[in-house]
């Protein structure tokens, strides 16, 4: 896949996060050690992780893999850094595309710091979502003088166990409303769904304490909840020109996914067995659905109805809509065999 994930540079790229050692995991542990991690070329697109133990002679390091990517950031790399990558990316949205931008990675790996920041962010750690929608902004107040007036809206919706929630309710996430997908003449809406117009960007940060507020009130354990659910941000952008006529309607969507470890149904029961069931499910839907895009002799099938993650993006990944996934991973040693998988899911997104 990754071949064609190469070919198809256009449309679907890989960039590989390493976040850095210091910033414990879910606040609790604060391990150093780290797996032996190179970036051998000056590009930026390198990274070989290799497992390292301590021995009396010193640090000694196992055999090493060797990934490619479109860009790997490494831990030094701030907000600004990795918002300069995809911004282009963002800028599409509103010349008509459909956009997808995912984090995928283990808990603890820097997927909501990556997309969110954290909450009460400081401009500098602001993260994709309220950087992408200022850009928006800021771009289409220029684009004013050539005649275009853009409408923004902002939902923002919560995959868990399968059943989509609104982040963005009054009533929480247990309003007891059911959202339906649906599709039509290319469009995607979700039934009942909360939908707020960006008339400024400092709307977006308030936009985020309630989905945060919301998720913590719909379960006990905040980390836990939203490690097990997806979390799709989508930014709808309508835009018309008095001068020209002419109109254009684009989507991006900013996907927070679910954590991908390794998650053994053997253990698991009850309430677990079945979130477990459900993260399965909708991880392989999407590398199935990624798989099927990026074959180039795609008359095949795309098995999009497979989860409702593959299926609320359905307008948004494969035909003329651009893809890109952030592959967040940690460094600790403690974390090796996730991360390889994790690299390995973003070279060949069924090998784990
Ligand atoms: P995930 O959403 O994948 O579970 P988080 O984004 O919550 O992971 O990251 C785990 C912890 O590491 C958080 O405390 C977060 O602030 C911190 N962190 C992650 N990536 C970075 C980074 N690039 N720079 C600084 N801190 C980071
Ligand atoms: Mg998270």
């Amino acid at each position: 896949l990754h071949n064609t994930i190469q070919e198809l540079k256009g449309n679907i790229r890989v960039f590989c996060r390493v976040r850095p050692v210091s910033s414990s995991v879910n606040g609790s542990k604060n391990e150093t050690a780290t797996a032996s991690i190179r970036y051998p070329d000056i590009e930026g697109r390198q990274i070989e992780f290799a497992h390292a133990t301590e021995t009396a002679t010193g640090s000694q390091v196992a055999k090493a893999y060797p990934f490619t990517f479109d860009r790997v950031f490494q831990p030094s790399s701030t907000q600004e850094d990795v918002f300069e990558e995809i911004s282009q990316l963002v800028q599409s949205a509103l010349d008509g595309y459909n956009v997808c931008i995912f984090a995928y990675g283990q808990t603890g790996s820097g997927k909501t710091h990556t997309m969110e920041g954290p909450l009460n962010a400081s401009a500098e750690s602001m993260g994709m979502i309220p950087r992408s929608v200022l850009q928006i902004y800021e771009s289409a107040k220029t684009l004013e003088a050539k005649g275009w007036t853009y409408s923004m809206e902002g939902q923002y919706v919560e995959i868990y166990n399968e059943t989509v929630n609104d982040l963005l309710g009054n009533d929480g996430l247990n309003g007891g409303k059911k959202h339906e997908i649906r599709h039509a003449d290319g469009k995607t809406t979700i039934t009942d769904i909360t939908t707020v117009v960006l008339t400024s960007p400092e709307k977006v940060a308030a936009l985020l304490k309630k989905a945060a507020h919301n998720r913590s009130v719909g379960s006990t354990l905040m980390n836990e909840r939203s490690s097990r659910s997806h979390c799709v941000f989508t930014l709808r952008l309508s835009g018309k020109n008095s001068i020209t006529d002419e109109s254009s309607e684009g989507v991006l969507n900013l996907i927070d996914l679910a954590g991908s470890e390794r998650l053994s149904q053997s253990g698991a029961k009850g309430d677990r067995l079945k979130e477990t069931q459900a993260i399965n499910k909708s991880l392989s839907a999407l590398s199935d659905v990624i798989s099927a895009i990026a074959n180039p002799n795609a008359n095949a099938h795309v098995p999009y109805r497979n989860s409702k993650l593959t299926y609320l993006l359905q307008n948004s990944l494969g035909g003329n809509s651009k893809t890109l996934m952030f592959v967040n991973i940690s460094p600790l040693r403690s974390n090796f065999n996730e991360t390889l998988c994790s690299l390995r899911f973003a070279t060949k997104v069924n090998a784990c």
